[in-house]
């Protein structure tokens, strides 16, 4: 298991894990949050460490305002032409799948059947959305989302990926883990 998954499994109010071999330490969501203000986290990162670590919802429209602001200067770069209000509904959307990681049904988010990968997951243990949930939730139709938005979707859903990487690491370095 990650850390990040690890610590996603905390409870709020109080927490345990293994630290190094068989001691275990207890962190309450505050260490986690002073450990986030810490060092030099970048803002996606900072806001969806709070979010998933700390249950602060407070700051999810921060957040989707600010990843909304990076692909919109990815997109300039790119030459894809996107309005402000499309930008921010794709935000949105990624935010909600990467929050939210709905657990697989298949394996109820072991990741495995009988010692088995789940080949539903690939492993993960969550699944995200359908691409039919995710063109609806844009309103547009299937050939449209296949020839021209499911690639801005995937670079917008990196963001979230790449920031989570960074949450893990900045975490074990102020933690210590
Ligand atoms: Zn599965």
């Amino acid at each position: 298991m990650s850390k990040a998954n690890c610590l996603s499994m905390m409870n709020p109010t109080r927490c345990s894990f293994d630290h190094s071999s068989k001691s275990i330490r207890l962190l309450t969501w505050q260490d986690i949050a002073s450990a986030l203000a810490m060092g030099n986290l970048n803002k996606t990162a900072y806001y969806i460490g709070r979010i998933k670590y700390c249950d602060d919802k407070s700051v999810i429209e921060n957040l989707i305002k600010e990843v909304a602001n990076l692909f919109l200067t990815h997109a300039k770069e790119v030459g894809w032409r996107i309005k402000t209000d499309a930008a921010h509904k794709l935000s949105q959307l990624a935010c909600l799948e990467n929050i939210r990681s709905p657990i697989c049904k298949t394996c109820n988010g072991t990741g495995k059947i009988k010692n088995e990968t789940c080949k539903s997951c690939g492993g993960t243990g969550s699944k995200g959305f359908s691409d039919a949930s995710k063109y609806k939730f844009l309103c547009i139709d299937k050939r449209n989302w296949e020839r021209r938005w499911r690639e801005r979707y995937e670079f917008i859903y990196q963001i979230f990926e790449d920031a989570e990487k960074q949450i893990s690491k900045h975490l074990a370095n102020q933690l210590s883990l």
